[in-house]
């Protein structure tokens, strides 16, 4: 089985952090991620992902009403074909998303 990234480290860059890197649905419930790059919400193709980590058990499962069936972190390579920008980022359920983005900014930003 051919590894993520070839195998090599993956963190996002500057370029996607600190709410950089957003996006959006189309038309259907297909999400879209937008070239921080480029002007006029270029769209990032998915070149690859990974089950980065998963959690039989929730982790937050004691402090929610509604509990997750499992943990996951997934994490995806994005290109922009039109200026080569390439970057990763995460979608996970495991870390707290409680609240608003304001206050994961809060928890999260150095
Ligand atoms: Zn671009």
């Amino acid at each position: 089985m051919r590894a993520f990234n070839d195998g090599k480290p993956y963190h996002g860059t500057d370029a996607v952090t600190d709410g950089k890197l957003t996006g959006a649905t189309d038309g259907t419930d297909y999400f879209y991620f937008f070239c921080p790059k480029c002007p006029n919400k270029r769209l990032l193709r998915p070149l690859e992902y990974t089950v980065r980590a998963r959690e039989e058990s929730h982790p937050y499962a004691d402090h929610v009403d509604v509990v997750a069936p499992e943990g996951f972190t997934l994490a995806f390579r994005l290109l922009c074909d039109h200026c080569l920008f390439t970057d990763f980022v995460k979608v996970s359920n495991m870390g707290w998303q409680g609240g608003t983005h304001d206050e994961a900014m809060s928890r999260t930003s150095q």
